[in-house]
């Protein structure tokens, strides 16, 4: 077993700097065998930085998993010829830096999963939603507000995720899970955002109309911290199984007794929490590290408007790493692919019970 360690942490390494160094995409460093990382690393679907939703290549094998960040909580995952959306906020204005893409270059997509409705989650999900005929899923709250957007109500599915709202589709299934959103400590949150305002250049009459109008897709219902964040758990056919929590809150007892029955996850992308702080985003990642128990980690909404703070990830990576070193972390920049082979979990024997024949 300890072999097995010193050379997942040497193939890691190798991967990693290999595809720093060639400029290609990211290889599932739990990989142990080297086909699948030569496979990966010459699919130009695990190297371009062009999304899938907006014309770019898929990956060649279908067991091939390619997941990309695309700012906040949004990340594009195409799998089986399938493209996921988890949140949906492209057309962020002009006070952010720019993602490389607008809201109607997104052309293809399967199914959107909405973690809640505030602005920076959901405010691209109708248009989206309507160009290209995705299964939109979302809370109440959040599906409350895309009916105010000309929504066609028949694309969209209204989950509690209070359990028994199993969602099907073609090669995985998404079981959506009651969580909460952050709530930073308002004395922490004040003294910051006091600084912020004290060091940074207001926003000009243009960036502030800009800012209203997209806030206006997005809702400020007070129950989306206890009603309205959904986490997602998406299982595919062969077992691999990812998280996706787009709120830094606590772990709810909905996420713990769903990961009391499923144990563990292969990928988990989570975001950063709000507080600032980095004792107090460590504390609330280290929670979400033991509840989910992920092999990989991906953090999420950690990126910010020019003039404000992007949430540091290496905080989090190395108190994660301390209390467990096979965890694999990775961040990378807007598009740049991450890619797994999805059967590996099930040649290490880590596939659920009910995938193992
Ligand atoms: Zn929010």
């Amino acid at each position: 077993m300890k072999n097995f360690f010193k050379l997942l942490a040497a193939t890691c390494a190798i991967a990693i700097a290999g595809c720093s160094g060639l400029g290609g995409g990211f290889v599932d460093p739990r990989s142990t065998g080297a086909a699948d990382s030569r496979s990966e690393a010459g699919d130009p679907g695990c190297s371009a930085r062009t999304l899938v939703s907006t014309g770019g290549p898929f990956p060649n094998d279908a067991q091939t998993l390619a997941v990309r960040w695309t700012g906040y909580a949004n990340f594009e995952l195409v799998y089986n010829g399938q493209i996921i959306l988890l949140d949906a906020y492209f057309d962020r204005g002009a006070m952010f830096p720019p993602l490389g893409f607008k809201a109607a270059d997104v052309k293809r997509a399967d199914v959107i999963l909405l973690g809640h409705g505030h602005v920076d989650h959901m405010s691209d999900a109708a248009s989206v939603g309507a160009r290209t005929g995705a299964v939109v899923v979302g809370a109440p709250v959040t599906t409350e507000k895309l009916a105010t957007q000309n929504s066609d109500m028949k694309q969209v599915r209204t989950v509690t995720g209070r359990g028994g709202e199993l969602l099907r589709f073609k090669g995985y299934t998404v079981e959506p899970i009651l969580g909460r959103h952050g709530e930073p400590p308002h004395d922490v949150v004040e003294a910051f955002d006091r600084a912020l305002k004290a060091t940074t250049a207001p926003a000009t009459a243009e960036q502030a109309k800009e800012r209203a109008e997209i806030r206006a897709r997005g809702t400020s219902d007070k129950r989306v911290v206890a009603e309205g964040t959904i986490a997602y758990l998406i299982t595919l056919d062969n077992g691999f199984r990812i998280l996706f929590r787009d709120s830094g809150g606590i772990v709810t007892d909905y996420e713990k007794a769903a990961m009391a029955r499923v144990g563990r996850v292969d990928l988990a992308l989570v975001a950063v929490s709000a507080a600032f702080l980095n004792t107090l985003t460590v504390e609330r990642a280290l929670e979400h590290m033991r509840a989910y128990r992920p092999d990989v980690f991906m953090p999420a909404h950690h990126d910010g408007p020019y003039n404000d703070l992007w949430r540091a990830t290496e905080p989090l990576f190395q108190a994660m790493k301390e209390e467990n070193p096979q965890l694999v972390t990775v961040s990378r920049v807007y598009r740049e692919p991450v890619c797994f082979n999805t059967a590996n979990n099930i040649a290490r024997g880590q596939a659920p019970a009910a995938t193992m024949k």
